[in-house]
């Protein structure tokens, strides 16, 4: 648990729905193809596609849009191209490009490789496109993606960066392991680095045990990188707390295979941490990580001898929403009450608890200023209303709050309780604290 929710990772809204906002531009002379392909992107990732079915249009397309597009689909072989020139113009407008075509020989294979193609895809059916629409996706989640690139040769970084650019991925480079460290330190939120072994001042392997103090192998993955022969150096990497190694010299494709990968894997374990961590109908932190984290922020507060504000958050007549309105309505104001909430209290660590019932824990903040912003947050929930089987639902909240600092994080909750019991007692729909 050495960086759990440090270093601006925290998010509120734990599970957005994944929705592509850039254009996708399709080039493609064949028309079915074109439209299933612009079917399929619409439909996984809700975006804007734009087909042109020659150069000519893909021209004037790129003209009007220019960079917008997240990626261009090209068809290497059309009327007025016949031979992959498609890519030196979608390139001059710096939107990557995916390269398609129904034969692959080598030569072909290799001239598109060297113009600079995010990868190129043979077209074989339904399958390739499939593989298409995955590939943007993958353009779109690296372009808030860092990766680190650690090498003390000046020509091996630009090389390197220049792969990864391509990707879509946001390139920052160090020459030797004390930078990279210095980097890694600055930017917390590197998902990936790229090491050299043998640099100056720090090695990749000294680099990779420092890393490995500072970020888990489920926070960062480390790709060891060398050309030297024996010595074990890739076995050394792994022992040495890396996730992959890739041997000089490494062909494009190989390393934009394991550094997907190595991204994949990432994902998957924070999409594991978030169905662990995270409520499944409002997207909220549960109470098992409120409880997690909650006692080291308490702990941590309390150690700078900083305030903290602990409020406990429940619906009004909750029950009477769902049994006026149906279930489905009662989880429709949750929605609408988690969303308010996240709003109100960006900063601040907040969960639902169970049922109607959630926490907001306020750091740093002179009490006044909490409940002038519980009341604010109290008299915005009153006063909106979520729109439910062609009806206008309205409700209220009551607040109970504790500001003295206690024993422990628990005792704190327990005031609050109280307080959240006084509320509902003097008539609900008010901030007790
Ligand atoms: P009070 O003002 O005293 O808090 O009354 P209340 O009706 O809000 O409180 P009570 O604890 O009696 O009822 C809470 C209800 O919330 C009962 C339960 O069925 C409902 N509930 C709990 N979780 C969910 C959920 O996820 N969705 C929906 N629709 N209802 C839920
Ligand atoms: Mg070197
Ligand atoms: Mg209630």
């Amino acid at each position: 648990m050495k960086t759990k929710f440090r270093h601006g990772r925290r998010v509120t809204q734990a599970m957005p729905i994944f929705r592509i906002n850039r254009p996708v531009l399709i080039i493609e002379d064949q028309r079915a193809l074109a439209q299933m392909a612009e079917a399929m992107l619409r439909e996984e990732w809700g975006c804007e596609v734009h087909v042109a079915a020659s150069l000519r249009e893909a021209r004037q397309l790129l003209e009007t849009h220019g960079t917008e597009f997240i990626a261009a689909v090209c068809d290497l072989n059309l009327p007025d191209a016949p031979y992959g020139e498609v890519i030196d113009l979608v390139n001059k407008y710096g939107v990557p490009a995916i390269a398609l075509t129904g034969a692959f020989g080598e030569e072909l294979r290799s001239m598109v490789t060297k113009k600079g193609v995010v990868d190129y895809v043979l077209k074989e059916g339904v399958n390739s496109y499939e593989y298409v629409v995955h590939l943007v996706g993958r353009l779109h989640k690296n372009s808030s993606i860092k990766v680190l690139v650690a090498d003390d040769s000046l020509s091996a970084r630009a090389v390197l960066k220049h792969m990864l650019s391509v990707q879509g991925l946001n390139v920052l480079t160090a020459k030797d392991g004390y930078e990279a460290v210095e980097m890694i330190e600055q930017h917390p939120d590197i998902k990936l680095v790229l090491v050299d072994y043998n640099m100056p001042k720090m090695d990749g392997f000294t680099f990779v045990l420092e890393a490995r103090k500072r970020m888990g192998k489920d926070y960062l993955a480390i790709i060891g990188i060398s050309g030297e022969k024996g010595g074990n150096i890739s076995a050394q990497f792994l022992k040495n707390g890396a996730n992959d190694f890739i041997a000089k010299p490494y062909s494009y494709e190989e390393l934009i295979c394991r550094v997907t990968q190595n991204l994949e894997m990432l994902e998957l374990v924070e999409s594991v941490r978030n169905i662990a961590n995270c409520d499944y109908l409002t997207g909220m932190y549960n109470r098992r990580f409120f409880f997690d984290e909650g006692c080291e922020v308490y702990e941590q507060t309390k150690e700078k001898g900083l305030p903290l504000f602990v409020a406990m958050i429940d619906v009004d007549h909750f029950k009477k929403v769902n049994d006026a309105h149906g279930h489905d309505c009662g989880d429709a104001v949750l929605k609408h009450f988690a969303a308010q909430l996240s709003a109100h209290f960006p900063k601040e660590l907040i969960a639902r608890l169970g049922g109607e019932e959630f926490v907001v824990l306020i750091t740093g903040e002179n009490p006044q200023t909490s409940c002038e912003r519980l009341e604010a947050f109290r008299l915005c929930v009153e006063q909106e209303t979520v729109r439910c089987n062609q009806k206008d639902i309205a409700f209220t909240v009551s607040i109970g709050g504790s500001h003295t600092l206690q024993e422990n994080l628990d005792m704190m909750l327990k005031t609050a309780d109280e307080n959240l019991y006084n509320a509902k007692q003097n008539g609900r729909n008010q901030l007790v604290a």
